[in-house]
């Protein structure tokens, strides 16, 4: 699809007519939009500062889910809406977001009641609604779960949530949105917005590497995230935003196995966290707290302090007593920042996820909200936007957001689980990534679910500027193998390199910057 070149002919043409709408953001929330609205008939430019999915898009917890907690705080309705988009994306977006069995144990000095939890696991399906949590007894749950802690142990449930790879989820749709006639630019930040004399945002400035163009566009639409304030602040907002960071270890599946996912709570302060097997690895965060912004000015990506690494360590021991991990095992480490609309909670947690919508000056900013919601978010910020767009088009109607994959798919060297991997990833493209990669190249990259074949796709198809983009987003070996992917580099070098481009100059180049942000937002032991 982005085949060489891409860039500079989009950037040639962008500023010859005015678009519809223009998205800044390419994470979740922008390519919800992006996508939604292409399928709406319209003009539509997605510009995204770095790469897609670069922001928090890339560093969830993976999950697409309700949240427990919206129930403990009595939000049904929150729950509500995000198991009903669940349940919709695993159908609609098969083999990419799967179905998760997490067990939640219930210890005697949990501080909820152990009816509450019952309760809970019983709303948490009729709301979606479906029927399949289970009840254990200590033994039984022991059974499922042989690495949790007995001491204490009463007993606990099963219930099912879905995960996903977000980088992929947020490609994915960005992919299909261009395929049906939208565009979408990495590595193309905003500057500065154009306003009209009565102070209206009316267009974009945009820098990419090279230059910078004034685009015009009738409807402006802010899907920054953490950085919404730094576009508003273009049409005189008050700053908004409460940057959370929240942070995650992954281990080898070897060091710590799990068999399900696990929902505990932090043994020093009760807040819930997550222990997931992820991508043939074991994920577990994550942490909540203020973002400073003297870190910020020090770094382009958020990282795990060593604080935080100790702190996701004790809850690992706590619950996990026999899995004998300490800071050697991680793999890597890896910290996102929560879009939040702040509200000065003294408590990080008891901020609201919830989204919101503001128009200032002709500036349509949506944030806050969860990987899961982005299909509403989307478009509610749209339904705003229509009085705007020549012919206030509708967008109450439900429309499919991801294409069918397809249902012919067969490969004598592949199973129908490597098959059913590699088309959530890649949807419709997986027929022609099989018919196009060599044989040698269809081969796992031992332990993970991957395919070398994956790297040479990506690197041809898929828009990657920097060796980062590949190693950290479309193909995550960067965090899922040991030493940042390193031990494999020549191999990596000698599929990729050719469909790069790169001379050995710009390689040794990319190698070395690949290594730095690696050591320090990616490593065990993050730097800062
Ligand atoms: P982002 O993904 O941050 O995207 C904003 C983009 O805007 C970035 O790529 C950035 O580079 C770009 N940008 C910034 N400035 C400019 C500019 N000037 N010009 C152009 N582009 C610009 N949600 C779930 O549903 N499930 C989970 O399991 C989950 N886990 C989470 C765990 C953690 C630790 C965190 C922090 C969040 C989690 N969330 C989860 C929430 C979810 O990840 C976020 O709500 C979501 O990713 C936000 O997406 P976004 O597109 O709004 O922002």
């Amino acid at each position: 699809m982005w085949t060489q070149g891409w860039r500079d002919r989009i950037w040639s043409e962008i500023d010859e007519n005015p678009w519809d709408i223009i998205v800044i953001g390419g994470g979740i929330t922008g390519a919800g939009i992006l996508r939604e609205a292409v399928d709406a008939g319209l003009r539509v430019l997605l510009l995204e500062a770095k790469d897609f999915s670069f922001g928090t898009s890339s560093r969830s917890s993976k999950l697409i889910h309700g949240g427990f907690r919206y129930l403990r705080n009595k939000q049904y309705d929150v729950t509500r809406e995000s198991v009903r988009e669940r349940e919709w994306m695993l159908r609609e977006a098969r083999n990419l977001v799967t179905a998760l069995g997490f067990c939640m144990p219930t210890y005697a000095h949990y501080k909820t009641p152990a009816w509450q939890m019952d309760m809970g696991v019983i709303l948490y399906d009729l709301l979606a609604p479906k029927w399949a949590h289970r009840s254990f007894s200590k033994s039984k749950l022991l059974k499922e779960c042989p690495n949790l802690n007995p001491q204490g142990l009463k007993g606990g449930h099963l219930y099912y949530d879905a995960q996903m790879d977000d980088s992929r989820l947020v490609l994915r749709i960005i992919q299909e949105a261009v395929a049906a006639g939208g565009t979408a630019l990495n590595y193309a930040k905003v500057t500065g917005l154009l306003r009209t004399r009565d102070g209206q945002a009316c267009g974009v400035i945009a820098q990419n590497d090279e230059s910078e163009k004034a685009i015009e566009g009738h409807v402006i639409i802010n899907a920054t995230g953490p950085w919404s304030d730094d576009i508003r602040q273009h049409v005189d907002a008050v700053p908004r935003m409460r940057k959370l960071r929240g942070s995650h270890l992954i281990f080898s599946s070897q060091d710590f196995p799990l068999s399900h996912a696990v929902t505990l709570y932090h043994p020093k302060d009760n807040r819930a966290m997550f222990a997931l097997p992820w991508e043939g690895t074991s994920l577990i965060g994550t942490t909540d707290l203020d973002h400073s912004t003297d870190l910020e000015s020090r770094q382009d990506e958020p990282c795990a302090s060593a604080e935080e690494i100790d702190y996701i360590m004790d809850a690992l021991h706590a619950t996990f007593p026999g899995v004998q991990v300490q800071h050697e095992n991680i793999i890597s480490s890896f910290a996102g920042l929560r879009p939040i609309i702040g509200t000065g909670k003294a408590r990080p947690s008891d901020e609201s996820r919830a989204h919101g919508v503001f128009q200032e000056n002709g500036l349509l900013t949506i944030t806050g909200g969860k990987m899961t919601t982005f299909r509403i978010m989307a478009n509610e910020v749209l339904q705003a936007a229509s009085p705007r767009i020549p012919g206030n088009p509708d967008f109450t109607g439900r429309r499919r957001i991801f294409d069918p994959l397809p249902d012919d798919l067969i490969h004598q060297d592949l199973s129908i689980g490597q098959l059913a991997y590699l088309s959530g990833r890649y949807g419709s493209q997986t027929t022609s990534l099989l018919k196009t990669s060599a044989a040698a190249e269809l081969s796992a990259i031992a332990p993970l679910p991957n395919l070398w074949a994956e790297l040479r796709w990506a690197a041809r198809t898929e828009g990657v500027v920097h060796l980062d983009d590949l190693l950290l987003r479309r193909v995550r070996l960067g965090m899922l193998l040991p030493n940042g992917a390193f031990d494999h580099m020549p191999h990596i070098r000698s599929i990729v390199q050719p469909e790069l481009g790169w001379d050995d100059a710009r390689w040794m180049a990319e190698e070395s910057s690949y290594r730095s942000t690696w050591q320090r937002a990616y490593s065990p032991a993050p730097l800062g």
